[in-house]
């Protein structure tokens, strides 16, 4: 690993402040996604700016939803009451995300800044315009088996990796940021982007933005909800695809519907045009399946994905029937 300089911050001011001093710096709080990258070489910031003495911390209701600090364990809004009380989608997607362990040290915060998991990226002797512009793409004619179907360009198929930005998308939550240029709040659905011909830049963060935490409003969503994440193994591994599906019902008509997925684009993947064909139907699979392949519009295989093809309409299908027999 590279030698880096190491600064502990308590004002959130001083730790923006710090961060300005040096462009390649970057913020540390579990460390669980950083420290895995400085190790291979990856990444080789000269500077940590250790966020976990800033005061957010905390999970509160705010005036119209819930916010959730940046700094808020995993595990801990997984477990939190209104948190399963109010958004029980997000309890779902955060108990599927990795092991306890992770769980127990990734901050909300950086969940959603999370590298993607494509192998080239962590492979330093691989070309990789990601890590390195301009280098090529591995995965483009390589192993391909993980990546996207949507979204994707000439330059980068890599897809986004955490589970609860999937929700939190679905769920129209917002981020709440601060900067040199001061404070701003973004829709959560604008803070991951395509690659197009950037795909080193993952967010649309400015320059010296911190994140100071999430705000979820309060939705009907709080029954018929299931976040279904399909992956090689039943613990510990990224999603193939996944779907967050959330339903309001009224007896056996959907009044309103959210859908997002995983595993699918270099950002989480929001179904609108899916969502508003559920609007007014019965919850019925012959309903799921027109939205499924309405949802699938668009969407494209590389050589050794294909199987996502199917996988994710049928993924989509089973997330809402789960979801409308939940309660
Ligand atoms: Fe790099 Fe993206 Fe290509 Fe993976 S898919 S090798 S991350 S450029």
């Amino acid at each position: 690993m590279n030698q880096f300089q190491y600064v502990r911050p308590t004002k959130t001011k001083a730790a923006i402040e710090a961060l300005a001093k040096d462009a390649n710096a970057q913020f540390i709080a579990g460390g669980t996604n950083l420290l895995d990258l400085m190790k291979r070489g990856v990444m080789t910031p000269p500077r940590l700016i250790d966020i976990n003495r800033l005061p957010l911390d905390k999970i509160e209701k705010a005036e119209a939803g819930l916010r959730i600090g940046a700094l808020v364990l995993n595990s801990t809004v997984a477990e939190d009451k209104l948190v399963r009380e109010r958004h029980p989608l997000l309890a779902q997607a955060l108990a599927a995300g990795a092991s306890a362990q992770l769980r127990n040290m990734a901050t909300v915060g950086g969940n959603m800044l999370q590298r993607t998991r494509c192998s080239y990226f962590y492979d330093t002797a691989m070309p990789c315009n990601k890590r390195e512009p301009g280098s090529g793409c591995g995965a483009l004619e390589g192993h391909n088996r993980m990546h996207a179907i949507f979204g994707f360009s000439d330059k980068c198929i890599a897809v986004h990796p955490s589970d609860m930005s999937v929700v939190l998308v679905a769920l129209d939550a917002a981020v709440l940021l601060s900067g040199p240029k001061g404070e701003r709040r973004l829709a959560f659905s604008d803070l991951h982007r395509l690659p197009g011909d950037t795909p080193q830049r993952d967010t649309n963060l400015e320059p010296g933005e911190l994140i100071l935490g999430v705000e979820i409003p309060d939705s009907p969503f709080t029954r018929h909800v299931h976040y279904l994440k399909v992956r090689e193994r039943a613990s510990y591994a990224f999603a193939l695809v996944s779907v967050a599906a959330a339903l309001s019902l009224d007896g056996n008509t959907i009044k309103d519907a959210r859908l997002a997925m995983g595993g699918v684009a270099h950002k989480p993947w929001r179904l609108s045009a899916a969502e508003k064909s559920l609007i007014g139907k019965p919850a019925t699979e012959a309903t799921f399946r027109q939205a499924a392949e309405l949802a699938m519009q668009g969407a494209k295989a590389f050589k050794h994905n294909a199987y996502k093809l199917q996988l994710a309409p049928n993924t989509i299908v089973q997330a809402l029937k789960n979801a409308a027999a939940s309660a």
